[in-house]
């Protein structure tokens, strides 16, 4: 049953639910407040007013004073003159109180109408539909709130994506070694392949192969979830350089090939979390040995540019050609596929945890090779400690 104070109740609930009704109100003061201090004024003003263009003094207190006929004369003109007045001033309150009704009106529907767009639109990129936009030329509030919107929208749509595009390229990473191992089991099984050392070292690469391409895929996740602390300190080059040297000496040895490095003179320490820089240098420096040649160098470099140290790691390997160069520390990007699989290559996600690192010291990192078989050089720089 409808009592009055559920139908109140429901009344107020229905202004605070709307925002059209509550603009078309928040009017409706205004005119009423508006058309009372026009009666109020002129209530006050006017008897002042006829006193004066009748020629009769001030204030209105002279009105009905006067004990000759003239001045009740003019008593009683007041008197019709006031009705009049108030007669013409209620019609033209009463007109102007509906025009300002239906403009009021209009223009709280003017500011409903886009935010009802907005809530459309975001509950339409809710559903996934992330290709939403809205139009709004108006440069007030409403035309920020509708750009911000937009630039959300386009943001959402690229992290999509970049999450199907992550989805395919893990997937396809992962096929890759699991229908080799797969393969290799099914030959043993049906006695194709023979059940030799060899055999079993080929699905053990494999196998390795799918462990380090899920332990990337972690840490890259860690890395571009920022999900990780850095402890940013002064750190001597040199020691950084040297940490690096260390662990790649022997495999370098193995490999025939020279690893050095050259340091500017009085090279100052860089702001650097030493660890994660010496594993941007170690992933450098494993990359430049891996596609340098025997009997070639890999040189370290570092020296002073303004406020920023510069690193290098120069190699004489086998090179990138020039339209490689800008996507190399996308993820999942080799170069040759086939060739760096063949040469016991990563899985590309390399460069990409070192971008993400460098950037996260407020750094840069970029490639530079002559083309291919001109070897290459990998720079990233760091600031200035102190
Ligand atoms: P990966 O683990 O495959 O080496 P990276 O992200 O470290 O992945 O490198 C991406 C690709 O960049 C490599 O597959 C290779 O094609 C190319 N690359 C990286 N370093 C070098 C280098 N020093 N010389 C030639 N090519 C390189």
């Amino acid at each position: 049953r409808r009592d009055p104070g559920h139908i109140r109740s429901a009344t107020i609930d229905f202004i605070r639910r709307h925002l059209g009704v509550k603009l078309f109100l928040s009017y409706l003061v205004v005119i009423m407040v508006g058309a009372a201090v026009l009666a109020l004024a002129t209530r006050l003003t006017v008897p002042e007013a006829f006193n004066r263009h009748m020629g009769l003094g001030s204030g209105p207190m002279m009105m009905g004073q006067g004990n000759g006929t003239g001045k009740g004369m003019m008593s009683d003109l007041f008197i019709s003159f006031q009705a009049s007045f108030n007669e013409a001033l209620l019609l033209a309150l009463l007109a102007a109180g509906i025009a300002a009704l239906l403009v009021g009106l209009l223009l709280s529907r003017g500011v409903v109408a886009p935010v009802r767009v907005l809530t459309s639109a975001s509950r339409n990129i809710a559903d996934g539909h992330y290709e939403e936009r809205v139009q709004s030329a108006s440069p007030d509030e409403l035309g920020q709130l509708a750009y911000s919107f937009n630039q959300m929208a386009e943001k959402l749509e690229q992290v999509e994506a970049m999450r199907r595009q992550l989805i395919g390229d893990v997937s396809h990473e992962l096929r890759t070694p699991l229908t080799a191992i797969k393969g290799s089991m099914e030959g043993l099984l049906d006695g194709v392949l023979p059940a030799t050392p060899e055999t079993y070292r080929q699905i053990h690469q494999e196998a390795d192969r799918l462990a380090r391409l899920v332990d990337d895929l972690q840490e890259l996740s860690r890395v571009e979830a920022g999900a990780y602390l850095l402890d940013i300190r002064p750190v001597a080059i040199s020691t950084l350089v040297n940490t690096t040297l260390m662990r790649f000496l022997s495999q370098a040895k193995g490999k025939k090939i020279e690893l050095l490095s050259d340091l500017q003179e009085g090279i100052p320490p860089v702001l650097a979390d030493q660890d994660r820089i010496t594993q941007v240098l170690t992933n450098l420096v494993g990359n430049a040995l891996q596609y340098s040649p025997e009997g070639s160098q890999v040189i370290i470099l570092a020296s002073r540019h303004l406020d920023e140290i510069q690193v290098s790691v120069v190699d004489a390997g086998i090179g990138i050609p020039p339209e490689h160069i800008p996507h190399l520390f996308s993820r999942f990007y080799r170069v040759d596929k086939s060739r760096s699989r063949q040469a016991g290559g990563g899985s590309g996600i390399g460069l990409t945890i070192a971008r993400h690192l460098v950037e996260a010291h407020g750094g840069h990192i970029w490639a530079e090779s002559g083309g291919e078989g001109q070897g290459s050089k990998f720079t990233f720089s760091l600031k200035v400690a102190g």
